[in-house]
């Protein structure tokens, strides 16, 4: 198996930048750029893409194709609790001479009714 991937940005051999040039005088070309598989890279997309300027590229002109392997066609819930508001109180300051308070909702998964 190969040892790296080359970037799958569709536009990652139209960037001007000086590591992507190759070839002999009179006949220099840019590149896609050669990406290294490593143990930083290996779950992440970025063993298939250079930046994350190459994978937006990719997912803008390709997010058809991609949607079609999940299409979301109804909505997903996650069961909650009932919500709860509660006030807090913080405190701060050298001797806690100030105070501000601030309303929170906790909001807990249900897991009573997970699917
Ligand atoms: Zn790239």
């Amino acid at each position: 198996m190969a040892n790296f991937n080359w970037c799958h940005g569709p536009e990652c051999h139209k960037k001007h930048t000086q590591d992507r040039v190759r070839g002999v005088k009179g006949s220099k070309v840019l590149r896609t750029r050669k990406i290294k598989l490593n143990k930083w890279n290996e779950n992440h997309f970025f063993r298939f893409f250079c930046s994350n300027h190459c994978y937006d590229n990719f997912a803008s002109k390709y997010i058809e194709q991609i949607i079609a392997i999940a299409p979301r066609t109804e909505a997903l819930e996650t069961p909650i609790l009932n919500p709860e508001r509660k006030t807090h109180t913080y405190h701060y300051g050298f001797n806690n001479e100030h105070s501000y308070n601030r309303t929170e909702t906790k909001i807990e998964v249900d897991e009573t009714r997970q699917s």
